[in-house]
């Protein structure tokens, strides 16, 4: 479809429209992936401490703006103020983060005979960046930051609900003094702009977070032109608690776990796994937490939880938890906005969609477990492999199930999982290769070996 056409951007809390843009036609991502050409030789070939200082000026002025872009994502994406304060600030601490690694990006000596073996590191050219809902900003910039510090050109497509912030962060970009056409958002519908992105053979590389549906397609289209592709896909992590676990701080710390961002967290603990044992005590305590979180307009400092991002998110979640499944309830507005409850749920099959399957909203579910083998083995009993917590006072303990537990993020004794300098991604379905940390910069390159004789 080469139509033009338009994406209306809602407040998932009171359902009004607050934006119209246009959407980016096959013949956009044409024209913006010539432009992105043009940029990148001249980007690649400027002086690295150059390309540094001008990814350090953009961190700042993000920084400048960090209130302004935070209130945005409240107003788009329904996020609560101090998680969209983080986001900014993410987006600002990955810029300078990867702006620090231009100058580090090295290739390596390698001995041999007969003369000098060297690598060299180089930019991959355009990169696509495909990113979700859920996360607007950071999911962007944890592709854009280091693929621009490595010497290549973005364009950007957020997803077709939440493009306000990535447009206010390219035009950010332009101001720190960017190149014109360096970092392009081009927002759209997925099947035709994301399509157009995967499709095209000037793009080399593609950076796709979302479903693990959409994830397996993008994949077959790059497989037909051996394109580069990082999958970050979907999640159902557990929370493993052993009976020998501060029971306490394992309690207190759960609600949030499953429930930050209105659940919509790949990363989200949505398998809360218990020792029989301490099953009982665990929820007992549990039923309060989950009863005081505060749910309501997300642009007030107290809200700890918003609402979902759209009506059929809603109605996805709402399919997962009939009226009288037993467990605990939390509460939600009536009213306009797309709110769904705290929520979780016992008495369940391991096997049942609720306990396998990604929800993507407030919905949690309790299984007991009996040992050590049988916690690992639930752990693992689903496709994915993104994240997971274990609590335990036992460190032998902690580290065996974090090596028998099949997850790229895992974190004992807390429910951390993605910070810039470390890496993040997935086992099994929950993705293809890694972002963040020490090597990001490394994902966004070819590697060419030269070998310089020394005898002629
Ligand atoms: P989605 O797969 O529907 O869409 C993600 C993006 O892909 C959007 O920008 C969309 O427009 C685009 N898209 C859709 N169809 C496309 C196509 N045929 N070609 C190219 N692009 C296309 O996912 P969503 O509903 O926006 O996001 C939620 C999902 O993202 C969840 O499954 C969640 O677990 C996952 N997620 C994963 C991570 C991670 O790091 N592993 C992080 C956040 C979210």
């Amino acid at each position: 479809m080469s139509t033009a056409y338009e994406l209306q951007v809602l407040n998932p809390a009171t359902e009004e429209v607050i934006a119209t843009v246009p959407g980016a036609t096959p013949a956009d991502v044409d024209a913006a992936v010539v432009r992105a050409r043009a940029a990148q030789h001249r980007w690649a070939a400027a002086a690295p401490a150059d390309r540094a200082r001008l990814l350090r000026r953009f961190a700042a002025l993000v920084d400048e703006h960090v209130e302004e872009l935070a209130r945005l994502e409240v107003r788009e994406a329904g996020h609560t103020i101090g998680n969209a304060r983080w986001e900014a600030g993410n987006v600002r601490d990955l810029l300078d983060f990867s702006a620090g690694g231009v100058e580090r990006l090295s290739g390596r000596q390698i001995p041999v005979a007969g003369g000098l073996d060297i690598t060299l590191l180089e930019p991959l050219g355009v990169i696509g960046v495909i990113a979700p809902w859920n996360f607007p900003m950071p999911i962007a910039a944890w592709g854009t930051a280091p693929a621009l510090a490595a010497g290549n050109a973005v364009i950007l497509k957020p997803a077709e609900t939440t493009p306000l912030t990535a447009l206010r962060l390219a035009e950010l970009a332009l101001e720190a003094g960017l190149p014109e056409g360096l970092f392009q958002v081009l927002p759209g519908a997925g099947a035709i702009a994301g399509n157009a992105l995967v499709e095209h053979p000037g793009v080399a590389k593609i950076v796709f977070t979302g479903s693990t549906r959409v994830g397996k397609q993008i994949m077959a289209t790059c497989a037909e032109r051996v394109k580069r592709v990082t999958l970050e896909l979907g999640g159902k992590s557990p929370n493993i608690v052993f009976a020998d676990a501060d029971i306490e701080a394992a309690a207190a710390a759960t609600p949030m776990s499953f429930l930050d961002n209105s659940g919509q967290d790949c990363c989200a603990r949505t398998r809360i796994l218990v020792q029989r044992t301490a099953y009982d005590r665990f929820m007992d305590l549990l039923g309060p937490g989950i009863e005081q979180i505060v749910v309501g307009d997300p642009s007030d400092e107290k809200t700890q939880m918003g609402p979902l991002i759209s009506r059929v998110q809603l109605e996805r979640v709402r399919s997962y938890v009939a009226d009288d499944a037993p467990g605990l309830r939390g509460s939600a507005p009536e009213g306009p906005g797309f709110w769904f409850p705290p929520t979780v749920l016992t008495g369940l099959d391991p096997d049942a969609p609720a306990a396998v399957e990604e929800v993507f909203g407030p919905v949690a579910v309790v299984l007991p477990f009996e040992d050590e083998e049988d916690a690992v083995r639930l752990a693992n009993a689903t496709e994915y492999g993104l994240s997971g917590s274990i609590w335990t006072r036992d460190v032998g303990r902690a580290l065996r199930v974090s090596r028998a537990v099949a997850a790229g993020n895992l974190s004992v004794n807390s429910h951390s999982s993605v910070r810039y300098s470390t890496p993040f991604g997935g086992y099994k379905q929950s993705g293809l290769g890694r972002e963040l940390g020490p090597d990001a910069l490394t994902a966004f390159t070819e590697t060419k070996n030269v070998f310089i004789s020394t005898e002629a």
